[in-house]
């Protein structure tokens, strides 16, 4: 007798068949798809079946129709969004779980999703340095984790002026001020206003020409004060002195959280120039999975010193609990129901160690030198100091037409990356995060652009 579960069995079957030859054709395919496959994407415009099409009917259509119509973000030569690609233990280790199909609400759902949280949070913290009795959440992304780490904010700066937020909420409640760097990221402003923060009264602290805040410029604070940081500016990639903020700081009672996207994991390599030494003296941090250590999407990591806020903001029992032992993953993250998300986490750490990781990290810094300097060679101008794995690039006549230019490099499939704005002036930018990325990537994207702009009598 045939169960039930031998379609999903064949199911999985096509699937990675489909996956496999998917990637087999990465290399030689265009990183951004092809008109006519954008075309094709009527083919989804189907009426709602009345009798279902069957699972492999289903999955045949969304591989052959699909893939040609993505943005190959697994290939080499994808330089946007400071996005990476997928690490092969991670990539498998997402097919795994999605096999396993896991809800780690705790260690009774889910044994092995819990005991994954678990590994993966203690590697976290000893890879980034930072104190081994912080929580680690695993959430979406880095906007998910600003939203858990403003959310502990919010609850413990209000605890201090004796406010409990949990039960009496915002309505009356003595104000938070919220002193952020003047290149706070567009989702951690929309994290504040979720949380009814608002952001029209945010304290800027200017910056630098690079995007690095200016220690000197932070007014004086006290413990009723969220002070924000970054670690990565998406453009510059530069990285505030966070340790230093934090001595300066210290002892004010304000909680200062850093928002390291990508940029936290260059306490990994060293290639954070100093600036994140005493980064352990913060209060919260947040980074991604999907970024720079190259985990399939939908991963962020949310990682407090207080675990106690998070679970009186995130705990759907007994808030007031005191804790200890074992705190189920539900109780300290926004989701309720999700998978197994450590697990991909786990396995890009596992499969490459600490070294395999500085490696990475570092080869992608010294791309990103590469391209600044064959693009400096040709004629452009380099707008910030190439300290990380972004490149700010532009022209001294002629900036405003450079979305041309990443919009025909583009459309010429030979790259893929945006333009931006710097310090006022069109640029464009270019993001080194993938494990794939080679130098000679790195050449064909600068001749792309190159030729690109000569075509336009740009050079
Ligand atoms: C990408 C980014 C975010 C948002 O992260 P998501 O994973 O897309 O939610 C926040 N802050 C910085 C500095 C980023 O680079």
């Amino acid at each position: 007798m045939k169960s039930p579960l031998d379609q999903s069995v064949a199911a999985m079957d096509l699937a990675s068949s489909f996956g496999r030859e998917y990637l087999l054709e990465i290399p030689e395919r265009r990183v951004s798809p092809s008109e006519s496959s954008i075309t094709e994407l009527v083919s989804f415009d189907e009426d709602l079946p009345t009798e279902g099409l069957g699972a492999m009917n289903t999955i045949e259509h969304l591989a052959s129709k699909g893939s040609p119509a993505t943005v190959a973000s697994a290939a080499g030569r994808f330089f946007g969004l400071v996005v990476g690609g997928s690490l092969p233990a991670a990539l498998g280790a997402r097919v795994v779980t999605s096999a396993w199909d896991q809800v780690v609400l705790s260690d009774a759902t889910s044994p092995i999703g819990a005991k994954l949280e678990e590994v993966a949070s203690e590697w976290v913290l000893e890879l980034l340095g930072l104190p081994t009795n912080c929580s680690v959440g695993f959430v979406t992304g880095t906007t998910m984790g600003n939203f858990l780490s403003f959310a502990a904010a919010r609850y413990a700066l209000l605890k201090n002026k004796g406010w409990d937020v949990q039960t009496q909420g915002l309505w009356g409640a003595p104000r938070i001020r919220i002193i952020a760097s003047e290149q706070i990221h567009i989702t951690a402003k929309k994290a504040l206003s979720m949380l009814g923060m608002g952001i029209d009264a945010i304290e800027y602290v200017p910056c630098d020409e690079d995007g690095v805040i200016i220690p000197e410029q932070i007014p004086e604070v006290d413990d009723h004060c969220l002070v924000i940081l970054q670690a990565g500016n998406v453009n510059s990639g530069a990285l505030d002195p966070v340790g230093e903020v934090c001595e300066k700081l210290s002892g004010s009672g304000a909680w200062v959280h850093v928002d390291g996207a990508f940029g936290l994991w260059s306490a990994v390599g060293d290639v954070h120039d100093g600036a994140l030494v005493g980064m352990e003296n913060a209060d919260s941090w947040v980074t991604d999975g999907h970024k720079w250590l190259n985990t399939p999407y939908e991963c962020g990591i949310a990682i407090c010193r207080h675990p106690d806020a998070v679970h009186n903001s995130m705990a759907t029992v007994a808030p007031y609990l005191e804790i200890g032992g074992n705190v189920a993953p539900k109780d300290m993250v926004p989701e309720f129901s999700r998978g197994a998300k450590a697990a991909e986490v786990w396995a890009a750490i596992r499969s490459l160690g600490r070294n395999g990781l500085q490696t990475m990290f570092e080869r992608n810094c010294a791309q990103a030198k590469l391209a600044a300097t064959l693009l400096k060679g040709a004629g452009f101008e380099i707008m910030n100091k190439v300290v990380l794995n972004q490149v700010v690039v532009t022209l001294d006549q002629g900036s405003h037409v450079l979305p041309e230019v990443a919009k025909r490099v583009v459309s010429s499939g030979d790259a893929w990356f945006g333009p931006t704005v710097w310090r006022g002036k069109t640029a464009l930018r270019l993001s080194f995060s993938s494990w794939v990325t080679s130098e000679e990537d790195v050449r064909i994207a600068v001749n792309a652009i190159i030729r690109e702009a000569k075509d336009m009598s740009l050079l």
